[in-house]
């Protein structure tokens, strides 16, 4: 996209209540995502109401270099920023794509119907693109917001388009039509009926054709005559027989490959080359990959897209293909909205499938998939899911490191947790340090899903992240920067105070921005003596908070030093300090306050008398904490690894750097693929560690390299690629924390990135 638009173009292009700070300043690329930022381009930042609402990250936008803001809300920007301000920010962007496929006069044909247009789209572009220089829409950018971005890539290069549209209830055609403009068309027909947002078949053909009413041909398929005719659209007919001879029976969109032909005919590609070409169509376009996977499974990874489309072909190919006959669809439809969500489920169906799992926003699997043997195995879910990286568990199990979560367990804990509390208590989470070690976003969301009450960080930015990443929970900051105030505010997150110069710098913050009613969290020191108020604040809190508009108390909360001592002495006079504290606040405020003080370990001993009006849990819900039998918590984690090879070595031979370990007798030593960059410890080294292969336990030998480890097998039988555990029902997290001398929340936390996460049911 290279746009070359000054400041003041683009107001009169798309109209509204201009600010500009630099009218002649150049626009060369639009924006609508922070994440496709790039500081070497000037651009636009359209602040798009969708899935997110844009307004939320035109900060962040700022903060990437982008100095031109089309908005529609208010939104607090510096001095330098430019902003246009418009009643409906697509609109204006459809505007903007309107004017900018104005500027040139080659051909561009629009495809649009039910199914098949990217085949369609990307097939046509294979035929004729020796005799045309294309510009075609990205991946299947086919909505409101899509076309209007396929049609910004029009450039002077060019000398043909091809453009995808796709609609999904009446009306939405003719901002489309406006747009793209079409001077041919292809029309695939309406297909399978997802008709449900049309009252008729009848309705749903003549709003797909209004694309066409100003094009001077639309090409179809013979069947589609009838609609076509009946809404008047110039066409042009091709039946499949036509195109036989070409081998388009060989594909497994037959129509589709005919109607493709008949076209590039059309455009002047000879019979010759069209012959050549047809049997070097792409297959498998869309990134789909299909591997053999462990257990005779075949798999089948398309994970990049979930468009209806891609869907279908993913599914054609997976229920044409006779290499497996039990046939098994994963989908994860997080990410897409309601209505799609049907159509999609409605299309997985119509293939029957023996079994059909859906996912959703925790994405993980549910055990049975992993039993699963000799079936073909489909994964469907877009880029954002992450699925794609739980399918090469499928593959690569015997390549790797990785640990696995137990959501069952996790629901499990939390429950015992719940069952110690009167029922009115609620239950915050402590996702700090990416949930303990679990990943950024996988357990918020399940926790989210669950119906936990609150979550808590310790972090501003891991707050951000739980936001972008679509965690819709309350969110209790505990340590909050002031340079974070902004994010802070822009992500919905809830700060904790814990001295009087913060409470006053975030309330300045807040008269500043014009906020009030502010949501805070104040924190008190009852022994821990790490962060928080003093009983002797509580008066000039009280003071500040009364006479000033901008916050609100939403709790008042302390932590807890000794939980887990057997003696509760300590814990007991916390939160007799604690209950003095709150007394000062119910005296002084009517509104609701929550009052928390009892973490993991405390709540299972206090939950019924201290529990208050809610619990902080974290190591718990995991299932570490030192009463974790007694209150038959399920331990959640596992943390796996496999053999890359195995030696045999004679006496006096040495093992691994420093030669540290020498052989007394002929030994068997196998080498695992885990070393202390991934957090196995380097004092496991020499015995210190033991692991876990085939019902044996085997000390390590000599020192833990970065990435390797060997361990002795010599009384074990075990081969290549077998599965070590590391933690798990053998060698527990208790064990393997005391053999580093430190405790579960560290081995937790340091089990490191590139070990792959994985979450079961
Ligand atoms: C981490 C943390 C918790 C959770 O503690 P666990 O011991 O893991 O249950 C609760 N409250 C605060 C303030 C914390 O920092």
């Amino acid at each position: 996209m290279k746009l070359d638009l000054t400041y003041q173009s683009f107001a009169e292009i798309i109209g509204g209540d201009a600010d500009l700070k630099e009218a002649k300043s150049k626009i060369e690329v639009v924006y609508y995502d922070t994440r496709l930022i790039s500081r070497d381009q000037k651009g636009v930042f359209f602040a798009i109401k969708g899935h997110k609402n844009g307004h939320h990250y035109v900060q962040q936008a700022f903060e990437k270099g982008v100095r031109l803001f089309i908005v529609s809300e208010h939104v607090d920007l510096p001095e330098e920023a430019s902003i246009i301000e418009v009643e409906d920010t697509l609109k204006a962007l459809q505007e903007l794509a309107k004017y900018h496929r104005s500027r040139f006069s080659y051909p561009v044909l629009a495809i649009t119907g039910g199914v098949g247009k990217t085949t369609i789209k990307e097939w046509l572009y294979y035929l004729i693109n020796d005799h045309f220089s294309v510009v075609r829409s990205p991946k299947s950018y086919n909505s409101q917001l899509g076309v209007a971005l396929s049609l910004l890539e029009l450039n002077d290069e060019a000398n043909f388009a091809i453009i995808e549209a796709d609609i999904s209830k009446p009306g939405e055609m003719d901002a489309l039509e406006e747009m793209i403009s079409p001077t041919l068309g292809i029309y695939t027909g309406i297909g399978k009926s997802y008709a449900d947002n049309f009252e008729s078949e009848k309705v749903q053909h003549k709003e797909h054709l209004k694309l066409f009413k100003h094009a001077n041909i639309c090409f179809a398929l013979e069947e589609q005559s009838s609609p076509l005719r009946r809404n008047k659209i110039n066409a042009d007919f091709t039946t499949i027989e036509q195109w036989e001879e070409y081998g388009v029976y060989d594909f497994t969109f037959p129509k589709n490959a005919a109607l493709v032909l008949h076209v590039a005919d059309f455009l002047g590609v000879h019979n010759r080359e069209l012959k050549e070409k047809v049997l070097e169509l792409p297959v498998l376009p869309n990134r789909m990959e299909v591997f053999e996977g462990q257990n005779g499974n075949l798999i089948i990874n398309d994970t990049y897209n979930i468009d209806i489309d891609a869907l279908e072909q993913a599914l054609n190919y997976q229920f044409t293909s006779n290499e497996r006959q039990e046939k098994v669809v994963v989908i994860d439809v997080s990410y897409v909205d309601e209505d799609r969500r049907k159509d999609i489920l409605q299309v997985v169906r119509s293939f029957d499938p023996n079994q059909l799992f859906v996912l959703d926003e925790d994405h993980s699997l549910p055990e049975e998939v992993f039993q699963l043997k000799n079936t073909s195995i489909l994964f469907k879910g877009s880029f954002r899911s992450d699925l794609s990286k739980l399918v090469q568990r499928f593959k690569n199990r015997k390549h790797e490191t990785w640990v696995e979560f137990s959501l069952r367990a996790i629901q499990h804990n939390i429950d015992v947790y719940r069952s110690k509390l009167p029922e009115f208590t609620k239950v915050l989470v402590m996702v700090k340090a990416s949930s303990y070690g679990t990943g950024d976003v996988n357990i918020p969301h399940f926790l989210q899903q669950i119906g936990v009450d609150y979550l808590g960080v310790a972090y501003t930015d891991e707050g951000t992240t739980l936001r972008e990443r679509g965690v819709s929970l309350p969110i209790l900051i505990m340590n909050t920067e002031q340079n974070a105030f902004d994010d802070v505010v822009n992500f919905c997150l809830e700060p904790s105070i814990y001295s009087v110069e913060q409470l006053n710098a975030f309330i300045d913050y807040l008269d500043q921005k014009g906020l009030d009613d502010y949501p805070i969290h104040l924190t008190f020191e009852t022994g821990m003596n790490r962060l928080g108020f003093y009983l002797e604040d509580v008066t000039e809190i009280i003071e500040t908070i009364k006479s000033s508009k901008a916050v609100r108390i939403k709790s008042v909360y302390s932590h807890l030093a000794d939980a887990d001592n057997n003696d509760t002495g300590f814990t007991q006079s916390q939160i007799e300090k604690f209950e003095n504290i709150r007394d000062s606040f119910l005296a002084e405020f009517e509104q609701p306050i929550i009052f928390h003080i009892l973490n993991s370990e405390g709540a299972s001993i206090f939950g019924q008398q201290a529990g208050f009006d809610m619990i902080r849990l974290g190591i718990g819900v995991f299932g570490y904490t030192s009463r974790a039998e007694k209150d038959e918590l399920k331990p959640c984690l596992k943390w796996k690894t496999t053999i890359s090879q195995i030696k045999t070595i004679d006496p006096g031979e040495t093992v691994g750097y420093g030669r540290t370990f020498e052989a007394k007798s002929k030994m068997n030593i196998a080498t695992l693929r885990i070393g202390y960059a991934d957090g196995f410890r380097r004092s496991l080294s020499n015995g210190v560690g033991e692991v876990f292969i085939s019902g044996q336990r085997c000390p390590v030998v000599g020192n833990v390299c970065m990435d390797m480890t060997m361990v002795d097998v010599s009384h074990v039988n075990c081969q290549t690629g077998d599965e070590v555990e590391i933690i798990g029902e053998n060698i527990t997290m208790q064990e393997f924390a005391s053999n580093l001398g430190t405790i579960p929340y560290e081995v937790m936390t340091s089990i490191n990135k590139r070990v792959a996460r994985l979450y079961v049911r």
